[in-house]
């Protein structure tokens, strides 16, 4: 059984491209941190559409977590197979670098770039055996642009987007792409005290963007047709920055 798993996925972006995957007609292992009930509400979503799956809880950041978590599902699944790798989990903890407190910087940089790299990692030799891949990195335009107050977050993510060109040239003849997207402001609870009517003016369709408009980007790339493309990063940002 052919199954797609999304970090962070009981939440906004993840959340909808865990519906998406379902959709798609994988078995989707919904990973989150703490919130059960969120993950569990993705999960029914995914039923009530006539899709299936698993939640699959650890905490990306933590390197033994994902490495006992995901071993003791492989060994209880040998009839499922990863093929499809959605790096979603992200945070973000703002401040002045002047200001930034270490655990600002660790906890952000660990989330996302840790866990891409402890996940990724995990899941990579079964799609080398296999012969087949995806996997999908969200970052973000401020990976690509560097946004003042978000030093780690930036750094963050332009450490996913570098790892994302440099693993795609490693696994590309084996048949897995690895890709990136970078969404500029969307609608979750990560931008919920930002005035949309206010920064709207800045972004060219005026308006924030829906998590569903990242997941169909994210399962574009994710499908079998996105074969001849690796190494991107795709840009979800209503014009913002280009
Ligand atoms: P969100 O609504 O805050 O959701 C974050 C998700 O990540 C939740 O499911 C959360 O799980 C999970 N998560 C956080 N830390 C984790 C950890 N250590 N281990 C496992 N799961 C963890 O965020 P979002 O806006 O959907 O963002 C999703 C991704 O898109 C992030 O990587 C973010 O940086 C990126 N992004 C977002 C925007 C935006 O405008 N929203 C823009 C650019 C990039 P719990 O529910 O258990 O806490």
């Amino acid at each position: 059984m052919k199954c797609a798993l999304v970090t962070g996925g009981s939440r906004g972006i993840g959340k909808a491209v865990c519906i998406k995957m379902a959709a798609m007609g994988y078995y989707v292992l919904i990973n989150y941190k703490s919130n059960e009930a969120e993950a569990n509400n993705t999960l029914s979503q995914i039923k009530a559409n006539g899709g299936n799956g698993e939640i699959v809880q650890f905490d990306v950041a933590e390197k033994e977590q994902v490495q006992s978590v995901l071993a003791k599902w492989t060994e209880t699944n040998p009839e499922k197979y990863i093929e499809v790798l959605v790096n979603n989990a992200g945070i973000k903890d703002d401040g002045l670098m002047l200001w930034m407190k270490d655990e600002q910087w660790d906890n952000v940089i660990n989330t996302s770039l840790g866990g891409f790299f402890y996940v990724t990692r995990f899941v990579l030799s079964s799609m080398l055996l296999k012969k087949y891949g995806r996997i999908v990195n969200v970052v973000s335009l401020s990976g690509i642009k560097g946004l003042p107050g978000q030093t780690n977050y930036s750094a963050a993510k332009g450490g996913v987007i570098a790892a994302t060109k440099a693993l795609a040239q490693e696994v590309g003849r084996k048949g897995v792409t690895v890709n990136a997207v970078a969404p500029g402001f969307i609608k979750t609870d990560m931008t919920e005290g930002l005035d949309e009517k206010e920064m709207a003016v800045l972004i060219p369709v005026r308006r924030f963007g829906t998590p569903e408009e990242v997941a169909n980007t994210v399962g574009f790339l994710a499908s079998p047709e996105a074969g001849y493309i690796t190494a991107q990063v795709i840009s979800i940002n209503g014009g913002l920055y280009s």
